[in-house]
């Protein structure tokens, strides 16, 4: 079983300059909030980052911040995770394969929180939906990359995870039990990728201040949130080579 929160401290990981150097990695909501500014940071530290998202004005911003920072040049690649089909995830693998050959970091960032409501009122659609852009699109993806995550010496794939994720607490309906499946998803897939070069983790960011903390807290005071830029320290150690042989556990970043 997965074990959560561990001894191990990426939260005091200081990457150094080049660590993530020549890496390349996919990041799933690239375009906003906390994938964006891992994405900023992967660059920074060296990592050649393919850029995905449903709003391409986003991930052409991110893509010319990180060239305006001296990163590596990144890819975009559009992919709306609500409606994918296998032939656009399949695009995505040959694009991958043919410019890079491999990969060595996925991030499955993007969610959508969908409504705050009890159970009793929830709207169907909605869950569907929320179910499918959370969990099913992160394992639909992660399928089709395996082939290129296998190619690499040493693949990391990290899931966002949630505190409702571990705890469900009322009203955070299908987005709590989205969160639940990412880490029964990431303990199947770490056991199964156990004799392999590929880990699997998972990662919780906490409360950090984005449009989905703003959708799911209205009325809160923003000031006392951490900004996406303060967190991205776990992910740097998740998604480079410092955390190598670890896998099938759940971190915080903060
Ligand atoms: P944001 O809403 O700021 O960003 C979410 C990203 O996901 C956006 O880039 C968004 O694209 C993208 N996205 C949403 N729907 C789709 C879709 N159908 N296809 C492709 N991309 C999509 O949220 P956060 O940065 O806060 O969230 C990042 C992760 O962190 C999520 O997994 C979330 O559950 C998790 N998390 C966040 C917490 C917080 O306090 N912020 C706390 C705990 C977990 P677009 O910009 O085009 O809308």
């Amino acid at each position: 079983m997965t074990a959560a929160v561990t001894s191990i401290e990426p939260r005091q990981h200081r990457a150094v300059a080049d660590e993530l150097r020549d890496r390349v990695v996919l990041v799933t909501g690239a375009g906003d909030g906390i994938g964006r500014a891992v994405a900023m940071a992967l660059a920074r530290h060296g990592a050649n980052v393919i850029l995905t998202g449903r709003t391409t004005r986003k991930l052409s911003q991110t893509y010319d911040d990180i060239l305006a920072a001296g990163g590596p040049q990144p890819t975009i690649a559009p992919l709306n995770l609500e409606k994918a089909l296998a032939n656009d995830y399949d695009a995505i693998a040959e694009g991958i394969d043919r410019q890079y050959g491999r990969l060595d970091g996925l991030l499955h960032n993007a969610a959508i929180l969908g409504q705050r409501s009890p159970i009793e009122h929830y709207d169907v659609p909605t869950w569907f939906r929320v179910m499918h852009v959370n969990v099913t699109a992160a394992f639909a993806l992660t399928q089709v990359c395996i082939p290129l995550l296998k190619r690499s010496p040493d693949a990391s794939v990290l899931f966002t995870s949630s505190s409702v994720g571990r705890k469900g607490r009322a009203t955070w309906g299908a987005y709590a039990v989205s969160k639940f499946g990412i880490e029964g998803l990431v303990q199947v897939f770490a056991e199964e990728t156990r004799t392999t070069p590929i880990r699997v983790n998972a990662i919780n960011p906490g409360f950090t201040r984005t449009n989905l903390r703003l959708q799911a807290y209205p009325a809160e005071d923003r000031s006392g949130l951490a900004n996406p830029e303060d967190i991205v320290a776990a992910y740097l150690y998740l998604l480079g080579p410092a955390s190598k042989g670890i896998s099938g556990q759940s971190f915080d970043a903060q």
